[in-house]
């Protein structure tokens, strides 16, 4: 029999949760205007609101935060971060920044100008703002499967290479400063695109003189899905694919909240000296000298550290398990989830679950309120509340696509009960689905809405259908 995998470390430091019962969650939940961003994270017991920098550090990362060196210009730390990333990425130049959005908008800044167009497989929302930012048009083109939550496909974060030629060949090349492959497809369920994508698109590329870059921040999860997937890498280690898988690309930015596995940095690399010379400049003008970017000596030394444990196979193995066992979980319960479970997250279709609600009655958001009031779990609506707009003059409500919520799950924080846990109270609130009422705004302030919203149930549960 395949034994258990288990969590490959043991537990050093605790963290005390704090319980609470129904009605105090009611009362915090009416409080913050069923919005969970606008809960206290002391009143929440299991935190799924999202993966970025909410991840453990390792007893080795602790060490390699006071072992930081401070020294403004120069310090021992950036050397050992600008080593690591330079083997593992290979790129020339590499420049600290404070997160991944400020990598975005240096870069973007740097290539971008008004009218120019960047095709990604699914840009990330910070991308695109960064991009529109720059007066340039930010173009998804994910592959035919990528659309359709219900069909599993090893590789639905693959960029649809057919659409890429296509759109080169209508706007041309001139146009397009550069081709981003967000690894894995965080907006697209945290699925992953194939090496075999990733050599097509590059090709294409080079065919018309544009530099692919890729937005890295789970590199690691995507290169284990590659190892597991992908038909020639089964015994290749994660370390050797995300190696050759950067040597297709001119440079990427990273969010090292994510496979970092650190609470804050990020960084951008490339191998271009001329463009490195406008990045450095933007660098030092807006995020810090070359060599801190922004981020304390020992926030560089923890993320040189957490860019080589998160390519560990037996840490690896452990997340990618523990995600798809969540799904498992919820799919033998009935639950209608995004299936293959992605690398960092479980995404419900709020929408399918909740199949008494029209979007304008926010299923997600009724879902999320709902599964802090059963079990005290935050999660976040990824639906018309995030990507919808309210028409001023005659107050309707454009609706999203699809009406999810995602249970993130952060790095080495929580073990299997707690995940079990989950399961359970996720299942509970299944089996009441149909009493659950209906959600609406009753103040927002947009753009990015979802973070401020407020919301009050609707009086009863939505007649009719969607
Ligand atoms: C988180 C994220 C970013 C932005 O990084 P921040 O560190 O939050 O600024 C960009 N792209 C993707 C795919 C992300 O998940």
């Amino acid at each position: 029999m395949p034994r258990s995998i288990i969590e490959p470390f043991r537990i050093k430091t605790v963290e005390p949760i704090r319980m609470t019962n129904e009605a105090e969650r009611r009362r915090f939940l009416t409080e913050a205007w069923f919005n969970p961003f606008l809960l206290r994270a002391e009143d929440v017991l299991i935190d799924l609101l999202t993966d970025s920098g909410t991840g453990a550090m390792s007893a080795e990362q602790w060490a390699s935060i006071m072992r930081g060196d401070e020294s403004y210009a120069g310090s021992t730390s950036f050397f050992r971060f600008e080593e690591t990333v330079r083997e593992i990425f290979g790129f020339q130049y590499i420049f600290p920044t404070h997160q991944g959005r400020a990598a975005e908008r240096i870069l973007f800044e740097s290539l971008c100008k008004p009218g120019d167009i960047v095709p990604n497989n699914t840009h990330f929302d910070t991308t695109r703002a960064n991009i529109e930012n720059t007066g340039a048009v930010a173009v998804d083109l994910p592959c035919v499967e990528g659309r359709n939550p219900g069909i599993p496909f090893p590789f639905k974060g693959n960029m649809n290479v057919e659409a890429l030629q296509a759109l080169i060949a209508q706007v041309g090349a001139a146009k397009i400063p550069l081709v981003m492959l967000t690894i894995t497809n965080n907006s697209g369920g945290g699925q992953p695109v194939s090496m075999t994508n990733i050599k097509n698109v590059r090709a294409v590329c080079q065919e018309h003189g544009i530099p692919l870059y890729i937005d890295a921040c789970r590199f690691a999860e995507n290169c284990w899905f590659i190892r597991e997937r992908e038909a020639g890498y089964a015994s290749t280690s994660p370390y050797d694919i995300a190696r050759e898988l950067f040597s297709y690309a001119d440079g990427c930015t990273m969010s090292a909240k994510k496979d970092g596995l650190v609470n804050i940095g990020g960084f951008l690399a490339g191998n271009d000296a001329v463009l490195a010379k406008a990045e450095s400049r933007l660098l030092i003008l807006t995020e810090g000298f070359t060599t801190y970017g922004g981020l304390a000596g020992r926030d560089l030394d923890a993320i040189a550290t957490g860019l080589r444990e998160v390519l560990r196979e037996d840490y690896l193995n452990y997340r990618i398990a523990s995600t798809a066992y969540l799904g498992r979980r919820l799919t033998e319960s009935g639950v209608p989830i995004v299936q293959p479970p992605g690398g960092h997250a479980i995404y419900i279709d709020a929408g399918a679950m909740l199949d008494h609600l029209p979007a304008t009655m926010l299923p997600g958001q009724a879902l999320v309120a709902e599964l802090y009031l059963e079990g005290g779990i935050r999660a976040v609506e990824i639906g018309t509340v995030m990507f919808g707009t309210t028409d001023e003059g005659t107050q309707l409500e454009k609706t999203a696509p699809m009406e999810l919520v995602r249970l993130a799950i952060p790095r080495r924080v929580y073990t299997q009960s707690h995940i079990d846990y989950v399961s359970e109270v996720v299942a509970d609130v299944y089996a009441r689905r149909h009493a659950i009422a209906g959600m609406k705004i009753v103040w927002q302030s947009p753009p990015l809405r979802h973070f401020t919203a407020h919301f009050e149930r609707c009086e009863s549960v939505a007649s009719g259908s969607r």
